[in-house]
């Protein structure tokens, strides 16, 4: 039984953990008890986050940390086998490695922006999930796909990255469908804006015109702020955790009421 707050001995493989949502999901983890899978494509980056890990963990445990492009089938056939040499067992994957992207359909590149934003926010998801499915089935483990608020309503700028999730939640579903008779969840996180990089990635931008992209963001949610990753955190927590045990196949929206304006 896991309580939103103890993850005593979970394995709990996190994509995109170098930085961002998925660092701050990782860390959180391994402070509650669970055995953590950092990656991400820079070593550093991934090295950063497995130290933090280690020092928040109750127990001093280790992360295991995994170099690793999501976009490479070889590379995520290595990430799942590693994790399953090193602890044995898994039993939550949590889809969180993403990227957005500025796109527009007169874009003489849209084909290309297509390719590297379908490769890593849908069909990395799709092929990790296939190789982890024999794995969760040992555990009654859970699976959680980071998406976006950009899923449930069209955003034209970010044409590709919109479909990308919208896709995402409804492969999301479908698996959830399919697993729920062996014990498995699936769910969705719908975040709206969260404070990390992926801002400054996805329009260019530099780290201050990001800061004033968060304040126009701002006010137009009801809370009047955008998100911190601990806000998409405590929802990963729940959904994964036996607290969430009925609760497959849906989307779950921490966006501080932006959708509703
Ligand atoms: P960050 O840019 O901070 O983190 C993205 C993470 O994904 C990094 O660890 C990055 O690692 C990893 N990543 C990107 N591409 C690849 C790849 N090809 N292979 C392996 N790892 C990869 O962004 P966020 O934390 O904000 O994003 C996390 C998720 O949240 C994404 O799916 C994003 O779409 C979603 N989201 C974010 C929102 C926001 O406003 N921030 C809003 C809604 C959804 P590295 O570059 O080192 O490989």
């Amino acid at each position: 039984m896991t309580t939103s707050r103890d993850f005593t001995d979970k394995v709990v493989l996190i994509t995109g953990s170098s930085s961002g949502i998925g660092a701050v999901t990782a860390i959180e983890f391994a402070r509650l008890g669970a055995q953590v899978v950092v990656t991400g494509r820079g070593k550093d980056r991934v090295s950063t986050v497995a130290k933090q890990c280690a020092e928040a963990s109750p127990t001093g445990a280790k992360a295991l940390e995994v170099v690793a492009d999501v976009t490479n089938d070889d590379d995520c056939r290595r990430l799942v086998s590693d994790t399953i040499k090193t602890f044995k067992k898994l039993d939550i994957l949590v889809n969180n490695a993403g990227r957005g992207l500025v796109s527009n359909i007169w874009d003489e590149d849209i084909l290309d922006k297509y390719e590297l934003i379908m490769n890593t926010n849908l069909r990395s998801v799709v092929w990790l999930t296939h190789l982890c499915v024999e794995h969760l089935e040992k555990t009654k483990g859970n699976i959680v796909n980071v998406s976006s608020i950009a899923a449930l309503k069209p955003v034209g700028f970010i044409n590709l990255y919109s479909m990308s999730k919208s896709a995402l939640d409804m492969f999301t579903k479908c698996v959830a469908l399919e697993l729920g008779p062996k014990g498995i969840r699936a769910n969705n996180i719908n975040p709206g804006v969260v404070k990390t990089e992926a801002i400054i990635i996805s329009r260019n931008v530099t780290k201050e015109k990001s800061d004033e992209i968060y304040v126009e963001m701002a006010k137009m949610c009801p809370m009047g702020r955008v998100g911190e990753p601990m806000d998409v955190v405590k929802a990963v927590l729940y959904l994964t955790s036996d607290v969430a045990s009925f609760v497959t196949g849906s989307n779950f929206v921490v966006d501080g009421g932006a959708q509703c304006v």
